[in-house]
């Protein structure tokens, strides 16, 4: 794979960051990779572990020269940093963003960008529950989506080489509009975290009463919902006050077909509950042909999917 851009400028060095980097390395795709983080620790952490070619200790300074500029950080606070590297940022540079949450990231960070500089946000549909710079790994995006969410009047050619990038760091890539990306990770990722933080935290408390227990005798299935449910509580709680409307239309679906299933508990309906649960099962079957995740048990995880 060739070089897509002579210099890329990492803005926040936690997972997606940290994966980006070693993702552009295996291939080849940028001349420098400069990164900055808000803290000396994780800067530090960074030049120990030969994270980004060169570290620097602002914003500005890493971005100064960039021909492509990506915020990793929180997506509450994307306008903030926009704000702050807009003065330097080179003209016909691209900025990107990888926020799990669209609209908001294309309000606060576009009054920011300067007529000479493209604007295009994206959003890569991988991760784990790990957070920081030593959590990343080439391998995040392969065979994961990228969603990039152009705004009106993008220019062709920075679209291009942004899908060129993220294809090389082995990413599928597609487009699609802000409102309905948002929708869609409501009901694919936002609203399923919600629930698993919600069961964790009602197991929490059952454990008060059944002291270890939970803990020690834990199955599979609130294995899965611990997992998700330890992701980080910064990102995840702008993601909710930033996707506000999406999400709430899932859980008031949400909540509707759990007093459905709840009713057919308790009035022993179980043809009822026998249909919804083969129905789900074929969407698990269709997730597997597609190619998302293995079919060996506990859910394929290990080294396909960390
Ligand atoms: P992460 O590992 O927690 O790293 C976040 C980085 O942002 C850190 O370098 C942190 O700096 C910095 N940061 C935090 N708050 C900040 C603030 N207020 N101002 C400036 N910098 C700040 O996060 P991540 O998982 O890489 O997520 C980054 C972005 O990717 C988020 O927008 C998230 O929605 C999106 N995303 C995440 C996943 C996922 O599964 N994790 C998947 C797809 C997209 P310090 O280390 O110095 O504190």
């Amino acid at each position: 794979m060739s070089q897509v851009y002579d210099r890329v400028a990492l803005i926040g060095l936690g997972l997606i960051a940290s994966s980006m980097f070693w993702a552009i390395k295996r291939a080849g795709l940028a001349g420098e990779v400069t990164g900055y983080a808000r803290s000396e620790a994780t800067r530090e952490t960074a030049r120990r572990i030969g994270l980004c070619d060169r570290v620097c200790d602002t914003a500005q300074e890493a971005v100064e020269g960039a021909d492509l500029v990506v915020l990793c950080v929180p997506v509450g606070a994307m306008g903030a940093v926009a704000a702050d590297i807009a003065p330097v940022l080179k003209p016909g540079a691209t900025v990107t963003d990888v926020g799990s949450v669209k609209r908001h990231v294309i309000e606060a960070v576009s009054p920011h960008i300067p007529e000479d500089v493209h604007f295009i946000p994206a959003h890569p549909l991988a991760g784990t529950e790990h957070s920081g710079p030593e959590s990343g790994f080439a391998e995040l995006f392969d065979n994961r989506w990228c969603l990039l969410v152009p705004v009106d009047g993008s220019d062709a050619d920075a679209i291009a080489r942004l899908r060129a990038l993220w294809e090389g760091m082995g990413s599928n890539v597609d487009e699609m509009d802000a409102d309905h990306h948002d929708l869609v990770l409501a009901v694919t990722s936002h609203a399923p975290h919600l629930i698993a933080y919600t069961m964790v935290g009602v197991a929490d408390d059952l454990r008060r009463v059944t002291d270890t227990e939970v803990i020690k005798y834990s199955a599979a299935g609130f294995r899965d919902f611990t997992r998700i449910a330890a992701s980080d509580p910064t990102m995840w709680r702008d993601v909710f006050l930033t996707n506000k409307d999406a999400t709430l239309e899932i859980l008031g679906r949400f909540t509707e077909e759990l007093f459905a299933l709840q009713r057919a508990i308790r009035t022993g309906d179980g043809e009822q509950l026998f249909d919804y649960f083969t129905r789900t099962r074929a969407i698990r079957r269709g997730i597997i042909d597609a190619g998302q995740d293995t079919d060996a048990p506990d859910f394929g995880r290990g080294k396909a999917n960390p």
